[in-house]
């Protein structure tokens, strides 16, 4: 039997992998979900790509999940003229939210209420930090003055982060809206929701995916400062989160960013939320067919920590090897998950009245059960998924199966980690269910005839209640 990787891979779409040959060969070499930025690209090719995604999943039996990662309330300045404009240290550069084309003396932005929000002394990051400026005055209507304090050559469109900065601007911005409407048209999984402040962002947007009445989960982009600050409430409200460090480590110092990716990680696998860690993890693979030793350990880093998925942005959206990097970080991926401290974390659910406490102690105990007997796998009946995303949060060493009725959540839960998820629509009865699913599974040689396998379910099972019986056997 082979050994699954455990760990998911998240691939940003692009370029570089919108043919069915590269993606079938990216589906093969590891890719879980796929990921559309939605900052570049035209809807009509989102369209064409996720059929390809569809058609490929029947070809190759597999269940490929889609995230519509949404722009947000991205700050750009506007057009700069001929090739940029040098900004010299020590200088003061005027900033205007009435688009003129750029120089050394005066460039704008597209943030409407730029000198509304900004205050004297905060700081003006350009450029995912390469040049600094400081805020010196504003007239509170459409300009800035400020001072550089660490200069360099600035070009069109680059990204202002603003990190002291209360932002008025909302978190869906009419562009994200109309993506918005276009990806839940599309039945895609996962929506991205970048530059989240606080639970109420996630909230927004909740209402506008259940208005619409589509099963999409949130992915929450951790990205700003006040975000960290606010990270109970928000992981509390969203269905997963995305360690953004791009922008997060502009936003805060970047040395403070490697223990937030950890206290970002360790508290979503004790809220059961999957969380991607992002961003340069194999930047190195956009030229190259290897990736750097750093890179290597930052992958395995992030698998240890205790990630759900790794991401890859440039390296499979404009990057030469698409695939190549997929197979390097699935190899680093295996190899990180032979580490002991990843699995079997015991966070018992504490006792309480909520509905789900038996559900989450049927799912806890089978975990425990699974680690004593060497379980090779644990079977969950879902329609929703929970069980299958509360069995991963204990990270058994057990393959997690889960059978489903629900055909939404079969590509949905290809984000969580350890999780498989097969359609199953049979409601004979429990015993048959569970005898019938040992059938399949030895089948297709997902377990032999000795091993150990525990499962979870709902008795009597034609009532699809929750989850509270939990069963040991031999397969
Ligand atoms: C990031 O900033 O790390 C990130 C993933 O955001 P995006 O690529 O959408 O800018």
């Amino acid at each position: 039997m082979i050994r699954m990787k455990k760990t998911k891979i998240v691939a940003t779409l692009g370029p570089a992998s919108s043919s069915a040959e590269e993606l079938e060969r990216m589906m093969k070499a590891g890719m879980n979900v796929a990921r559309l930025n939605f900052s570049h690209g035209e809807h009509e090719n989102y369209g064409k790509v996720i059929q390809i995604i569809r058609d490929l999943d029947v070809k190759l039996n597999i269940h490929t999940a889609i995230l519509a990662d949404l722009q947000g309330p991205k700050i750009r300045t506007d057009v700069m003229a001929g090739e940029g404009a040098l900004l010299k240290t020590g200088d003061v550069v005027e900033i205007s939210t009435n688009s003129v084309e750029g120089t050394a003396k005066r460039f704008s932005t597209n943030y409407q209420s730029f000198a509304q929000d900004v205050k004297k002394g905060e700081q003006i990051l350009l450029d995912d930090g390469k040049i600094h400026l400081e805020v010196e005055s504003t007239n509170g209507k459409d300009l800035v003055k400020a001072k550089i304090s660490h200069g360099g050559l600035l070009t069109s469109r680059k990204g202002i982060n603003l990190p002291n900065t209360a932002i008025s601007l909302p978190c869906l911005t009419t562009k994200d809206l109309a993506d918005l409407d276009y990806a839940l048209s599309q039945d895609v999984d996962w929506i991205g929701l970048s530059f989240v402040r606080n639970s109420s962002d996630i909230k927004e947007l909740r209402n506008i995916i259940n208005s619409q009445s589509k099963h999409a989960r949130i992915v929450a982009k951790i990205e700003k400062p006040e975000a960290v600050e606010d990270i109970d409430a928000i992981i509390k409200a969203t269905d997963a989160i995305m360690v953004a460090r791009g922008d997060l480590g502009v936003e805060i110092p970047m040395q403070n960013v490697p223990l937030v990716q950890k206290m970002l990680a360790k508290k979503c696998i004790k809220s059961a939320k999957p969380c991607i860690v992002a961003t340069q993890m194999m930047e190195s693979m956009i030229d190259n067919i290897t990736p750097t030793r750093a890179e290597v350990n930052d992958v395995a880093n992030a698998v240890m920590d205790g990630a759900d998925a790794v991401m890859l942005s440039g390296e499979t959206s404009v990057g030469k090897h698409p695939h190549l990097v997929i197979e390097a970080m699935s190899s680093i991926v295996v190899q990180a998950e032979t580490h002991d401290s990843i699995y079997n974390h015991e966070e018992a659910p504490v006792k309480s009245a909520e509905a789900r406490f038996i559900t989450d102690s049927v799912c806890y105990n089978a975990v425990r059960l699974g680690q004593r007997v060497g379980a090779q796998a644990i079977i969950t009946m879902s329609h929703s998924g929970y069980t299958g995303i509360k069995v991963a949060s204990q990270r058994p060493n057990s393959d997690i199966f889960v059978f489903t009725g629900n055909r939404k959540i079969l590509t949905l839960m290809s984000l969580v980690w350890g999780v498989r998820a097969f359609y199953y629509n049979k409601m004979v009865s429990t015993d048959h269910t569970i005898a019938d699913i040992k059938y399949i599974l030895k089948k297709w040689d997902m377990v032999k005839e000795d091993d150990f396998i525990i499962n979870i379910a709902s008795m009597p099972i034609g009532e699809m209640g929750m989850s509270n019986m939990v069963k040991l056997s031999k397969a």
